[in-house]
C-alpha cells in the first residue's frame, strides 16, 4: 500500500486506519519536534499531490483485503507524511470514504490553512478536526513550527475561530510542548485566552517522546505540563 498506513493504535483515536494526502514529506511547517523528519518541500499551494482516485482505490482493497481487521477500527485518519489539507481534494477524499465505510474520519492538521474558507467548507463532512496550535506568542510560534512565510499566526486563529463556528464535528485542538520554546507560563495564558475565543471541544497536551527533527529538542517535564493543564482549565487533557 502506498498511501494507507496501520492500523495505528493511540490513546485519542483507539484503533485508526491512515491515509496520506501527500507525498513525504511535504507540509506547510517545519515543526523542530516533527517525529518525520524535516520538511523536504515546505508548501504552501494546494494542489492534488497525490491523485484522489489511486487512494480511493487503494482504500477499497484495503477494506476488501481486510474485512475482519476492518470491524475493530474506530477511526479513518487523514494525516501521513505531511500537512492534509495541501491536498485541494481533501473534500472530495472525505466524501468518497463515506461512500466505502460508516466509520469516523479525523483529520490531522496543523491549521496553517483553515483562515480560507473553502478548505473548512472541504472539512465539513469530517467528523472530527484535531488542529494544532503550539503557540500564539510570534516568536516561539516562528521557532516551533518554523512556517512558511505566508502563514501568519493571526490567520491561523481566526480559522480556528471560524472552524469552531462552522463545522457540526468535534474539534481536538492539540498543543505540542518543547522545553524552553512555549513552555513558559505567560506563553500559555496567552495560549488559553485564545483558546477560550476558538472554543474547542478538548484541549490535549503534547510533549516528543521519540525521535525529533532536531536532535536538541526537549520534552516539557511532567509537573511543568500538570501545571500547564491547571492553567488552560477543565477541558484540557494530557496525551
Ligand atoms: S505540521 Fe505536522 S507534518 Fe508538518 S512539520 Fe509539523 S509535525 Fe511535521
Amino acid at each position: 500500500m502506498k498511501y494507507i498506513y496501520g492500523p495505528v493504535k493511540s490513546r485519542r483515536l483507539g484503533l485508526s486506519l491512515g491515509i496520506t494526502l501527500t507525498p513525504y514529506k511535504i507540509c506547510s511547517f517545519n515543526c523542530v519536534y516533527c517525529q518525520l523528519g524535516r520538511t523536504t518541500l515546505q508548501a504552501h499551494e494546494r494542489k492534488e499531490y497525490i491523485p484522489i482516485q489511486e487512494i480511493i482505490n487503494e482504500l477499497k482493497l484495503w477494506f476488501f483485503n481486510n474485512a475482519q481487521q476492518a470491524k475493530n477500527l474506530n477511526y479513518i485518519t487523514l494525516s501521513g507524511a505531511g500537512e492534509p489539507t495541501l491536498n485541494i481534494k481533501i473534500g472530495e477524499v472525505i466524501i468518497e470514504i463515506k461512500k466505502i465505510t460508516a466509520l469516523p474520519i479525523a483529520v490531522i492538521t496543523n491549521a496553517s490553512l483553515l483562515n480560507m474558507p473553502s478548505v473548512r467548507k472541504e472539512l465539513c463532512n469530517a467528523d472530527l478536526i484535531v488542529p494544532s496550535l503550539d503557540s500564539v506568542d510570534l516568536t516561539s510560534f516562528i521557532k516551533i513550527d518554523r512556517p512558511k512565510e505566508e502563514i501568519k499566526i493571526e490567520g491561523i486563529i481566526d480559522g480556528l475561530v471560524n472552524l469552531r463556528k462552522e463545522f457540526k464535528g468535534k474539534v481536538w485542538l492539540e498543543v505540542m510542548l518543547v522545553k524552553g520554546i512555549n513552555d513558559g507560563l505567560e506563553q500559555v495564558r496567552k495560549l488559553k485566552e485564545i483558546i477560550d475565543k476558538i472554543n474547542p471541544d478538548k484541549v490535549q497536551l503534547n510533549s516528543p517522546v521519540r525521535s525529533t527533527a532536531e536532535p536538541q529538542v526537549q520534552a516539557v517535564d511532567k509537573k511543568r505540563i500538570e501545571k500547564i493543564k491547571e492553567i488552560l482549565g477543565e477541558r484540557c487533557e494530557i496525551i
